[in-house]
This record gives C-alpha cells, sequence and structure tokens, in this order.
C-alpha cells in the first residue's frame, strides 16, 4: 500500500498511476538518474561511480538511455569543486602559455582587471604620443621648420605604433568557465576530432614580426579540458581514432593535458601550453561490436578503475514496469514542452506499442528513443487538430504515420511486389512459397522462394545450387533438412540437383528464419505438389523436422497481412509473441505448427498431398530414428 503521506516522488506517482485521468497528473521526477526507467542496475552502477568518481562503460543497443546516464551522473557529482581555467602569456618562452586554475567564476574578474589594466596603460600612452608630437610641431612651428616638424611627428608617431605590443599589459584569455554552473559539466565528445577533443591552437599567419595574434590567445580548450569536475561523455567509442584514444587515456591518467596544435603543418603546432588540468569522469558507450575497435588498454583502465555495465533492452510485462512508462509518457511530453499530455487510453496504447516492439511474449520494450519518437507524432496530430489532450485515436494515427524507414520500404515493397507479381496470394503453385522476413528491426516482408529439383547431372552426387546473398543460408536450411525429406517422403535428395532462388530479395534480409519455408519449397518441387499460395510461413526448422521459434513473428504476419494472403503458419513456441494491430485481425489466419508434417498439411494443395502425408506417416512410424543421422553426408 502506498504511503500517503510520504512526500516522495515515487510513492506519490504509485498512488497517482493508478487513478490517473491524463499524464499532466504524473509527476516527473527532477533529477534525470530518477527519470531512468528500466536499467535499475546501470542506475545503481552510475551512483556507486558518481560517488568514488569511476569511469564507466555502457554496452547496449542505441535508445535505451546511455547518454542520459551520463547525463544523470553529471548531476550526482559534486559542483563545489568546480574551477575556472585561464591562459596566460608566457614573457620568457612565448610558445609556452601559462595555465592558472581558480575557483569557478573568478576567471572572468581575472580577465577584467586584466583589461582595465591595459586601458589605463593604453591611456596613458596615447597622452605621451599627444605630447611628443605636440611638441615637435610647436618646436617646428618655432623655428619656421614646420614643414620638417610635419615629417619627424609622423616619423615618432609611427614608431610609437611599433612598440605598442611590447609595452601592452597581455591579457589573459579564459579559457575554461564554470561560472554559474550548478552542476557539473557534462560533455558529449561522440564523434570528436582530436583538436576538438584534446584541445588546439589556431594557426597565425603573421606569426612573425610581431604583428600577429600572442601565442596564448590562440589556444583552444578542448572537451576534455571543459568536462574537467565533471562527466566526458563518448558513445561510439570504437569508432574513434586508436590515436585519439589513446591520448584520452593519457590525458585520464595524469588528469592534466597540454594543449599544442593539432595540425603539424599549422603555427599552431610550434605552441605548446603547461598542463591543462583535465580531471573528468569518462562515460563511454556502444553496442557490443564497438568493444572490437576501442582501445585495449583504455578498456582495461576503465574495467580496472571503474564499471562495466551490459545494459537491457526490454523489461518484465508487470504492473510496475508498465507504471514507469506511463512516467515515461509524462516526461517526454513535459521534455517536448509543445506537445498536449496524453489520456489514459492513449497512455494505454503506448504501452501496448511497447509489448508489440519487444517482439517477445510478457515483454515491454526499452528502447525508449524510438517510443518517444510515437508519443511525439501522436503529440503533433493532437496539437495540429488543436485537442486539449492526445486521444487513443491520435495514437493510432501516429502509428500510421510515423513509420519507420525499413516500415515505409517494406510498404513500398509490398506495393511493388504485387504490381509486378513477384509473389501471388491465391491458387497453387509448385515450388513456390511464400516465405516471410524482416528488415530492419521489426518490419516483416514476404520473400517469396521458388524451388526447382531436376535429377542430378553427376552422377555420383546432386548438388545445392542457391544464389543470391540469401544462398549460404539456402543452402544450409536444406543440408539440415536433407536427412528429414528421405525420412518423410523416402527422396534421396542427393540424386537430384536442387535450385534455390529468393526473388528479388532485399538488401538487409534477416533470412535465418527461412529454413521451414526453403523445406517447404523443395519438398513441393521434389513431389510434384503445389503449394497453396494464399499461405505465408515462417519458422526455423530443426534437423529433427521441429518447427522452432523465429523472432518478428508479428511484423511478418502484419505484412502477410497487408499483401493480402489469408493464412500464416508461424511456430507453436512463437503464439504468445503475436502482437499485431486490431485492423489486421479479420483479414488474416494464424495456424501454429510444430513440425514439418504439420506444416505441409496447412501449405500443400491438391490431389497428391493426401498420398505425401500418409506416405510420410508410413515412414515416420517404420523408422522413427533415421532424422538423426548426419544431414550433410
Ligand atoms: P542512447 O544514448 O542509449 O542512444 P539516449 O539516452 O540518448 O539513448 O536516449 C534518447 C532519448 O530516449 C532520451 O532523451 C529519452 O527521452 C528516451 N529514453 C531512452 N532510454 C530511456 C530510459 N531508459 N528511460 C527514460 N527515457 C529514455
Amino acid at each position: 500500500m502506498a504511503n500517503l503521506n510520504s512526500d516522495s516522488s515515487s510513492s506519490s506517482n504509485s498512488f497517482n498511476l493508478r487513478t490517473y485521468k491524463t499524464s499532466e497528473e504524473i509527476k516527473v521526477p527532477e533529477k534525470i538518474i530518477d527519470q531512468i526507467i528500466g536499467q535499475e542496475e546501470a542506475v545503481e552502477t552510475i551512483k556507486k561511480a558518481a560517488k568514488q568518481r569511476r569511469n564507466v562503460l555502457l554496452i547496449g543497443e542505441p535508445g535505451i538511455g546511455k547518454s542520459m546516464l551520463a547525463k544523470g551522473m553529471a548531476e550526482l557529482l559534486p559542483p563545489e569543486e568546480l574551477q575556472d581555467i585561464l591562459v596566460y602569456p608566457n614573457i620568457e618562452d612565448n610558445h609556452n602559455p601559462l595555465i592558472g586554475t581558480m575557483p569557478a567564476g573568478e576567471g572572468k574578474k581575472i580577465v577584467a582587471n586584466y583589461k582595465a589594466k591595459a586601458k589605463s596603460q593604453e591611456e596613458r600612452k596615447n597622452m605621451f604620443t599627444m605630447i611628443i608630437i605636440s611638441f615637435i610641431l610647436i618646436v617646428g612651428f618655432v623655428v619656421n621648420q614646420f614643414f620638417m616638424a610635419l615629417i619627424a611627428a609622423a616619423i615618432v608617431f609611427v614608431a610609437l605604433l611599433q612598440i605598442k605590443p611590447r609595452t601592452t599589459v597581455m591579457i589573459p584569455k579564459l579559457l575554461v568557465s564554470n561560472e554559474n554552473n550548478i552542476t557539473a559539466p557534462f560533455i558529449d565528445a561522440t564523434g570528436a576530432h582530436a583538436g576538438a577533443l584534446l584541445g588546439d591552437v589556431r594557426h597565425d599567419p603573421y606569426q612573425s614580426g610581431g604583428l600577429g595574434t600572442p601565442a596564448h590567445e590562440r589556444v583552444e580548450a578542448g572537451m576534455i579540458h571543459k568536462a574537467s569536475k565533471g562527466v566526458l561523455y563518448v558513445d561510439e567509442i570504437g569508432t574513434m581514432h586508436m590515436k585519439t584514444q589513446q591520448e584520452l587515456l593519457t590525458a585520464m591518467q595524469e588528469k592534466k593535458y597540454s594543449i599544442t596544435g593539432q595540425s603539424e603543418t599549422s603555427s599552431g603546432a610550434m605552441v605548446r601550453s603547461q598542463a591543462v588540468p583535465c580531471d573528468f569522469v569518462l562515460v563511454a558507450s556502444g553496442n557490443l561490436k564497438v568493444l572490437e575497435g576501442m582501445h585495449i588498454a583504455l578498456r582495461s583502465r576503465i574495467r580496472g578503475y571503474g564499471y562495466e555495465v551490459f545494459m537491457k533492452d526490454s523489461m518484465p510485462d508487470t504492473p510496475e514496469n508498465r507504471d514507469k512508462l506511463v512516467q515515461f509518457v509524462a516526461q517526454e511530453v513535459e521534455k517536448d514542452g509543445r506537445i498536449p499530455h496524453f489520456s489514459r487510453e492513449a497512455v494505454a496504447e503506448i504501452i501496448r506499442e511497447a509489448q508489440r516492439r519487444a517482439g517477445k511474449k510478457d515483454t515491454l520494450t526499452l528502447r525508449l528513443r524510438d517510443l518517444g519518437g510515437l508519443v511525439r507524432a501522436a503529440g503533433d496530430i493532437a496539437k495540429g487538430e488543436g485537442a486539449e489532450h492526445v486521444t487513443l485515436e491520435h495514437v493510432l494515427g501516429a502509428k500510421k504515420l510515423a513509420r519507420t524507414l525499413e516500415q515505409q520500404i517494406a510498404d513500398r515493397y509490398i506495393g511493388q511486389k504485387k504490381q509486378y507479381e513477384t509473389f501471388a496470394s491465391e491458387g497453387g503453385k509448385i515450388g513456390t512459397v511464400n516465405g516471410l522476413a524482416i528488415i530492419g528491426d521489426r518490419s516483416g516482408i514476404i520473400l517469396p522462394i521458388v524451388a526447382e529439383a531436376a535429377p542430378a547431372q553427376s552422377k555420383s552426387e546432386g548438388k545445392i545450387i542457391a544464389t543470391g546473398k540469401l544462398g549460404e543460408i539456402a543452402k544450409e536450411a536444406v543440408q539440415n533438412v536433407s536427412a528429414l525429406i528421405k525420412k518423410h517422403t523416402g527422396t534421396d535428395i542427393s540424386s537430384y540437383d536442387i535450385h534455390i532462388q529468393f526473388l528479388q530479395s532485399y538488401e538487409g534480409v534477416e533470412g535465418d528464419s527461412a529454413s521451414v519455408s526453403v523445406a517447404t519449397a523443395v519438398i513441393s518441387s521434389l513431389e510434384n505438389i503445389p503449394v497453396d499460395q494464399s499461405v505465408a510461413l515462417t519458422g526455423s526448422l530443426s534437423v529433427r523436422g521441429d518447427v522452432l521459434p523465429v523472432g518478428g513473428v508479428t511484423g511478418k504476419i502484419e505484412a502477410a497481412a497487408e499483401s493480402g494472403i489469408k493464412k500464416v503458419l508461424i511456430p507453436k513456441s512463437n503464439m504468445n509473441d503475436v502482437l499485431i494491430e486490431e485492423r489486421y485481425r479479420n483479414k488474416i489466419e494464424i495456424i501454429p505448427v510444430e513440425n514439418m508434417s504439420e506444416v505441409l498439411e496447412h501449405a500443400l494443395l491438391g490431389k497428391d498431398k493426401k498420398g505425401l502425408l500418409d506416405r510420410m506417416q508410413k515412414i515416420t512410424n517404420m523408422v522413427p530414428n533415421i532424422g538423426l543421422q548426419n544431414p550433410t553426408t
């Protein structure tokens, strides 16, 4: 039971969450770290790391809250340690500017002092110049040589201009300012080149002859310096140049790093400042692949002096976690600032979408950046209509409108295939199967597969010929099912050449769930029995003939329905993952299948089908274990 007297945000929210009418009533936590949903372990680690100022490596999919965690960490670091950093000219060695640090806010005052001093010196000098020139002119006037005096005055004037740099007070430059900062800095250095990251010294074309900009004024702070006492965040750390990663490591270890010109051909490369403080905490992130491009020493530094976290991309579908998504909707609305709050029904649809996108039963997605996109799209529609709140209809409208690039490609692909009749959605065809595949992370498409079996040309053995990018998958699928085909149909495929083609397969198609479809096409072709074209299938086949679960069933079924397919066969173990949109429900029949016999039962047509199935039944009963032999021999 929630404690109603407590003022903690979570308990007051849990009260609201059960009764709320719109997301406006949900209290959004102030701190970023409390706004992070579903990543409890990562949040705990970040809190611990902030306390001890440790580095953190966050590994996970995009859009699940990695940069949010890094920002949240910056908020947790103590702000009282913040400093300003100044760079001063070095009179003795112009190419080695000096560095000074002081408490935050002091830097600006010091620069102002120097400016005032320089100004008064300038005024004094101007006065001096005026007096000398006046004196020369008066003398010239008195001795009646005014013309000569004018020339002398001009020469003196130019001479005084020339000695200006040596006599002027040199004003230091404020390199890093933390004035008015109430939290420790958070600097996102993702994709930064060496100069931006490590600091740089600008080129000066007039460096010689005293006309140029003094070296210290050309020194620019790097992100590592701006992040001092705060968080330096680098996403996709593995794509950073090795040399830059090495320098980053040096900076981390030393906690200070001299600034020099990064371009060797620039005059800036001659300048090297005193070491500049860069006492930052590194939060690096990326997906698992990124680790491959990560400097080994940098990784081991984090492992040794910090934490590594593998983040989640989904969470269990529990009432508590649904409540968190309610909070998420409220947060996204407030963050956006321009869209209206959501009605209870609209929030419920967002939660339903989170179930659908998870693609697994009893699971909610944590790819919240994308889900936030849906929240904003629905909000935009509501706003366009001048609605007070976002309603269920707005969310449904947004789902149609805000389709991802992959979904749009899938839509167009289905349209095109219909137009060119690459696949049929009625009648029967021998050796042709409507497979189903996924592009992107969850957009389904029809993947027509055609198989043709002909007696082997070589006497010793038949060949499996599969073309296209999915060829390898097809070959493997056929090899895996060869024993099965022999077992089930009595046909030895090694006396056939089998050609398999994926028609117009689109770049990026994941075909590993096509083995049931490939096997069906091959059996249809070997046995000369047509495949029902109003059926589409997906499933992975074991060498024993069991149909194993695959990913993306919801997207696949929706694509089939969209293409006019009437029946779809999916692995029985995937049935709980089906969360298709309401509008497809009456359009398509979903049939769960457990083994190859059931697949053929539903997918084949015509009078010969019964004979095959009977034969399969008989053979299977007679020799129950043949399927276990090595399928590739
Ligand atoms: P990543 O760095 O993992 O790619 P971000 O932290 O940049 O993802 O997340 C982008 C946006 O998505 C955030 O600003 C926030 O609106 C939303 N978001 C992502 N993950 C979460 C989360 N775990 N909790 C709350 N909001 C999230």
